[in-house]
């Protein structure tokens, strides 16, 4: 068990490359947190600090209290499931799941006694002789977390480890991780690029983009109130639809204005609004989640929208639409009769809605 905390940890590579910016960081005993943006952000470098096999440029690394930054990567205490899993071809799997424990000497008994245990844990027991070639990549990736289980380390560290199964088999394993660690209580930090992994493993997501921390929350907190257009924009699939618009005053009311949109706000916006935004005429993106508008016709606030692609996914469909020259997502009910090349009538839900300052991405209201 262990905590962790991140001050200023940032990361300069040769050549001036910033990788990780100034990252600061509270994980508590046994929390799962999940390091999640798109691909080049700085997610594994900061991984491979906490680690220890990255060395830290500024900053200060602390588990438990005691600042690590010095202490070597075997004395952290720490276990790293890699994304290739690493497994030794010519070992079984039990021998695979013993070797670390075998190089720190521990007594036989000890060994075989955890190593049945993790096999357990993992449904593994019956593959133990086994050599890695002839298991499945998620029984592999399966091995490679009973590896790290059987050290019964202090602090558990996921870079990408489901990303090279089939998508089936992704999901199982999401659960099985979420099983484990509810099981083991163990302090869990997770990379990956992956919003859905993101949303439904972690308590709590550490955004990053650019090697910058973007927002961090639990989940829905994130998902319902996003700091700026590019959380916004990267959590949730499909992801938020961005409208750029201009927001009016008439009279006592707000407006916001876009080629084929006129939207009244809705009263519970309009202290944000009047706040941020004192004379009309301001520009803005809208962004609205594909979930929050809904197909409804003969409503004074729906607009029309022309279908361009319907994607059936059986529980819903996803529904493609122009809007004037903006490009809409939206998911309808399975029963929709919307046809493509036909008009539809859309409501938003404008209670949901946010709008980000159209210079910076920053959220406003
Ligand atoms: P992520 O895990 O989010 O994909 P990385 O941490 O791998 O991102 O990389 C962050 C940035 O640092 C990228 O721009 C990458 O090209 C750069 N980088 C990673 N490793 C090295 C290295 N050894 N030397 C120089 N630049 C690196």
């Amino acid at each position: 068990m262990a905590t962790l905390t991140l001050k200023n940890i940032s990361k300069i590579y040769p050549g001036n490359v910033r990788a990780v910016s100034e990252v600061n960081a509270e994980i508590g005993d046994g929390e799962f947190v999940i390091l999640v943006g798109p691909s080049g952000c700085g997610k594994s470098t900061l991984l491979r600090m906490i680690a220890g096999l990255e060395e830290i440029s500024g900053g200060e690394l602390s588990i438990d209290g005691r600042v690590v930054n010095d202490v070597h990567a075997k004395d952290r205490d720490i276990a790293f499931v890699f994304q290739n899993y690493a497994l030794y071809p010519h070992m079984t799997v039990g021998e695979n799941m013993a070797f670390g424990l075998k190089m720190r000497k521990f007594a036989k008994s000890e060994i075989d006694h955890r190593v049945t245990e993790a096999a357990s844990i993992l449904g593994l027991s019956e593959y133990l002789q086994r050599k890695p070639g002839a298991l499945s990549g998620g029984q592999r990736q399966r091995v490679a977390v009973g590896r790290a289980i059987v050290r019964q380390p202090k602090l558990f560290l996921f870079d990408e480890p489901l990303s090279n199964l089939d998508a089936k088999m992704r999901v199982t394993m999401r659960a099985e991780l979420i099983k484990l660690h509810k099981r083991l209580q163990a302090t869990m930090v997770y990379v990956t690029h992956d919003q859905v992994e993101a949303m439904s493993m972690g308590d709590r997501l550490i955004v990053m983009k650019n090697g910058i921390v973007q927002q961090v929350g639990a989940p829905l907190e994130i998902y319902n109130k996003p700091a700026n257009q590019f959380v916004a924009g990267f959590i949730g699939s499909p992801p938020m639809n961005f409208i750029h618009c201009e927001v009016e005053k008439r009279g006592n009311d707000w407006f916001v204005v876009s080629e084929g949109l006129n939207l009244k706000m809705p009263l519970s916006k309009f202290h944000a609004l009047a706040t941020t935004y004192q004379n009309s005429d301001a520009k803005a993106v809208l962004g609205i989640r594909p979930e929050d508008i809904h197909e409804k016709s003969g409503e004074p606030e729906a607009v029309n929208a022309r279908v361009e692609i319907l994607e059936q996914l059986g529980g819903e469909v996803i529904a493609t639409c122009s809007l004037g020259s903006n490009e809409i997502t939206a998911r309808l009910s399975a029963r929709t009769q919307a046809r493509t090349d036909e008009q539809i009538e859309l409501v938003f839900d404008l209670e949901r809605a946010k709008l980000f300052d159209a210079a910076s991405g920053r959220t406003l209201v």
